[in-house]
């Protein structure tokens, strides 16, 4: 199943969970980190969806077509541009209590005025401000939400930004959002690479448990790139980022982002100098 338009590439990943792919690289060459990964579990009676994109084209009628008679959930992993833009379609969203403010108000998207790419017109046209959600809940770590069959737990992982949140299932995923995926990565100021190194201890050490406690691997699912991945994601990621510290002498200014560019030969590191 598709849109009209092809804009989102649908695919059933189990009887109860759907991928929505969109490519970001089209609002900007800058962004290689396609596609985005949207999210939707289906429970008995209730549908979570995890983000909503960058608010390009229609998807609240693709949802209503997978979720059927089911109460919808809308949950955003973290506030940057590429989760919650197509918020506005939707009457009410959840985001971690840090980033609440950051959805609530029109969202700034003026840094792509000099897109060579024709699709920023559709921010043109809306004063490259989009709007939010008229309703907007925060989440809390360790929160529990029950769709029917499935139940979703909220773990607050500060680090990528400081509102992001992955989600544990009881039948076995990890959202990991935009905390770990295979990709460039985008990291805050060197000063709290401490904070992003302790949620990803946090989430090997969940991995580990549940691998102990059920005999089989969680699976995980970040918002970018490939999916299903295992903990050595976590890992990979877990040591790349100790080792920036070796590697420091060789960054490189990276101006569309603020940031330093370091290199090594699993990932690009972009990080904040703001
Ligand atoms: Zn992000």
């Amino acid at each position: 199943m598709s849109d009209e338009n092809q804009h989102f590439e649908i695919s059933k990943q189990k009887d109860y969970l759907y991928v929505i792919k969109e490519n970001i690289s089209l609002v900007h060459p800058v962004y290689t980190n396609d596609p985005l990964n949207i999210y939707l579990l289906l429970g008995s009676h209730t549908a979570l969806l995890l983000d909503t994109g960058c608010g390009l084209s229609p998807l609240k009628p693709i949802i209503d077509e997978l979720i059927g008679e089911r109460k919808l959930l809308v949950f955003n992993t973290h506030y940057h541009w590429d989760h919650p833009l197509g918020n506005v379609e939707f009457g009410e969203v959840y985001i971690h209590e840090n980033e609440v403010d950051l959805v609530s108000k029109p969202y700034d998207v003026s840094y792509f005025k000099d897109s060579p790419n024709e699709i920023v017109k559709i921010y043109a046209e809306q004063n490259y401000l989009i709007p939010p959600a008229k309703t907007i809940k925060s989440l809390k770590d360790g929160e529990v939400f029950d769709l029917g069959e499935i139940e979703v737990k909220v773990i607050h992982c500060p680090g990528h930004s400081p509102g992001s949140i992955c989600l544990l299932t009881s039948t076995g995923e990890l959202f990991t959002s935009d905390v770990a995926y295979y990709g460039d990565q985008f990291l805050p100021k060197r000063e709290n690479f401490p904070e992003v190194l302790k949620t990803l201890s946090k989430l090997i050490d969940i991995c580990e448990k549940y691998k102990n406690l059920e005999k089989r691997n969680l699976e995980l699912y970040p918002s970018h790139r490939k999916y299903p991945c295992d903990i050595s994601l976590l890992t990979d990621l877990y040591k790349g980022i100790e080792n920036i510290e070796n590697l420091w002498d060789t960054k490189k200014p990276f101006d569309f982002f603020e940031a330093w560019q370091i290199d090594d030969d699993k990932f690009r590191y972009f990080i904040s100098r703001a």
